[in-house]
């Protein structure tokens, strides 16, 4: 037989790593500001088209590029961020795989344009599916403008596979912001089909979180500053009584580096236990800086995930910053939540710096002293305040720290992992099976197992944040009826929907009061196609009024429970097409809070390969 092996060819192997790196538009946007920051850009701009679809070009005033780095920077594993093996231990860089801008060029039509600040001439290069068509010298100012047009123009199947335009900028926002809130002291600026997103011009980290989340957050958020020898931890929290049942702005990033670590928010949500209500969650933004050598950014491919050295240790200082940071706002765990809104912070406070807590110092211990060598770039790791105290607080409350999570624990730990593990499901939702049972339950294939879905719960969910964005943002359109109805309340009732008519208008109907209890209705939300609007009605305003003895609720949130829990009731034990189980089952996972319904039920359980052995013993 004859040799059958060859080696793939540069372009082939291009198209296929660029699926690990450059999964949608955003991956882009991702690679290509983090290689503007790494290139020392002071400000840099994003503009999009079509949510990156059709365009996406990042202008930096960065170093720029020679002639000859200006083509070979396309080739793999082509970095100047790297020369040696034991350079990969001590990462200050955001890139370093030299991956990234091959992986873009092998999916996309890709056209460079650079100048370094001693080169009188640009370059510009003009590649598309790894070819490189055209290079030649240009005008341009100093630093860097990739503009990337029709990303998986060659691969059909995930330029299909992309989501809404809606899904798709949401996720470049994610990662602009991510990048944004590490960066203050560099001008960002995000466009969208010729309307600016964001401009965030160079300030303090606090302006910073504000410019990007909204001035609510000046007096929303107060700061944390725990230093120790083996954590910085710096940054700002959400103040209690602004947590949300909805998870808000939960960021962690560890040397300027975005990172999702289940186990640290833990340590962080913990620490406000007793401050804040069950299923709220606390907003943070929180900076560890660290050795680089204590930790391992490089054990996956879109690099969220780090390992660290000292993950236990880690905890318990972070749980106590944030504790005391909380504490120094005269918080303590007595709040009563029934009168929690307003909680009063004396106004001084609010507009002074709290008291960094005290740490023991010992400034002559360096427990990095023995450490190997670093090759000293910008962003050297120098641990500020030398402390031995930490240790004896961690030796006295290290009982009471949790495992680091094993595959065993890690649900308990932070049920965002359930979101994690089902991301697959939403993904890949035309590619895996779905299927019901008892008309109730809706099961999905997992990463590690499977999960089960109570229809019931996820469609309350589903309903109850498309209610809210109704009545909130984006009114429904409603469906015109033929013959308008009239339809008859109770005097209580038709007091009810007299004060809540605007609400009812946006989700979809259109009623008009007609005097003693009677009202026309002309429109109802097409949702509702020829079900009986009185009698759904009705229900809702049941609950409502249920709601209103026991819940502290907004009105616009009750409205909205209570339409979703008729609506609901209405649907009970449906049999579900797979388009129908498909279309739910994305939805929920890009709901909120894909675990418990808004009245509190569990939405899905999920089975892991441990646990089905276990129910197997
Ligand atoms: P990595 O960032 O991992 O090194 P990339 O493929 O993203 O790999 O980039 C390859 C190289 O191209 C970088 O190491 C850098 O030298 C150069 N480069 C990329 N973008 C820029 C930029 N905006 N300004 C200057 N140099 C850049
Ligand atoms: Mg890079």
């Amino acid at each position: 037989m004859s040799d059958i092996i060859q080696l793939l060819p540069d372009s082939i192997a291009n198209q296929i790593a660029a699926g690990e790196v450059i999964q949608r538009p955003a991956s882009v946007v991702k690679e290509l500001i983090e290689n503007a920051v790494d290139a020392g850009a002071t400000s840099i701009d994003v503009i999009i088209k079509d949510a990156g679809r059709t365009l996406i070009q990042v202008i930096d005033n960065g170093s720029g590029m020679s002639e000859t780095d200006a083509r070979l920077c396309f080739e793999r594993h082509a970095t100047s961020k790297i020369k040696k093996v034991e350079d990969i231990f001590n990462i200050q860089t955001k890139g370093f795989r030299g991956e990234a801008l091959a992986s873009i060029a092998a999916v996309a039509q890709v056209e460079l344009n650079t100048r370094t600040a001693d080169m009188e001439l640009g370059t510009s290069v003009i590649i598309e599916g790894s070819k490189c068509t055209q290079q030649e010298a240009c005008n341009c100012a100093v630093g860097t403008s990739f503009i990337v047009k029709n990303l998986f123009f060659n691969v059909p199947a995930r330029r299909n596979f992309l989501k809404t335009e809606r899904a798709e900028l949401g996720h470049i926002q994610d990662e602009f912001i991510r990048v944004a809130l590490v960066h203050a002291n560099v001008a960002f600026t995000l466009n969208h089909n010729g309307k600016v997103i964001y401009n965030l011009p160079k300030s303090t980290l606090k302006q910073r979180i504000v410019n990007t989340f909204g001035s609510v957050y000046n007096s929303r958020i107060f700061p944390l500053d725990t230093q120790c020898d083996v954590v910085n931890v710096v940054g700002f929290i959400g103040k209690p009584e602004f947590a949300r049942k909805t998870r808000g702005e939960q960021y962690l990033f560890v040397n300027e580096r975005f990172i999702k670590h289940p186990y640290f928010n833990h340590a962080v949500v913990s620490a406000f236990e007793s401050v804040i209500p069950q299923e709220h969650f606390p907003t943070y933004f929180i900076y560890l800086q660290v050795n680089p050598q204590s930790i391992d950014i490089n054990i996956h491919p879109t690099k969220t995930e780090v390992k660290f050295q000292d993950e236990r240790l880690i905890y318990s200082i972070l749980h106590s910053a944030v504790k005391k940071s909380i504490g120094n706002f005269h918080l303590n765990s007595q709040i009563d939540f029934e009168n929690v809104s307003p909680i009063e912070f004396s106004t001084a406070n609010i507009h002074s710096q709290p008291k960094i807590p005290q740490t023991v110092s010992n400034p002559n211990y360096n427990p990095f002293a023995n450490s190997g060598g670093s090759s000293g770039r910008q962003n050297e790791w120098k641990p500020t305040v030398v402390a031995d105290g930490w240790q004896k607080i961690y030796e006295s409350i290290k009982e009471n720290i949790p495992e680091v999570p094993t595959q065993e624990n890690i649900e308990q730990i932070d049920n965002q992992q359930l979101v994690e593990d089902t991301s697959q499901i939403s993904d890949n939702v035309n590619d895996i099976s779905l299927f019901q049972t008892q008309n109730k339950y809706i099961i999905a294939k997992t990463k590690s197992g499977f999960v089960v879905i109570e229809q019931e719960a996820a469609l309350e969910r589903i309903l109850f944040e498309r209610n809210i964005k109704y009545i909130e943002n984006q009114p429904c359109t409603s469906q015109k009826l033929l013959f308008p109805e009239t339809l008859v309340f109770t005097v209580q009732d038709a007091e009810i929907i007299n004060e809540l008519l605007s609400e009812f208008t946006r989700l979809g109907f259109e009623i008009e009061p007609f005097g003693n209890n009677t009202f026309i209705l002309n429109a109802v939300p097409p949702e509702l196609g020829d079900k009986n609007v009185q009698e759904i009605i009705e229900q809702s305003l049941e609950a409502y009024k249920n709601n209103l003895l026991s819940l502290k609720i907004s009105k616009k949130n009750n409205l909205a429970h209570s339409f979703s829990r008729s609506l609901c009731h209405q649907k009970k034990n449906q049999i579900l097409t797979t388009e129908e189980m498909q279309s739910l089952v994305n939805e929920l996972f890009s709901s909120q809070s894909p675990q418990i319904s808004p009245s509190g039920r569990k939405i899905c359980l999920l089975f892991n390969e441990n646990e089905l052995m276990r129910l197997f013993r």
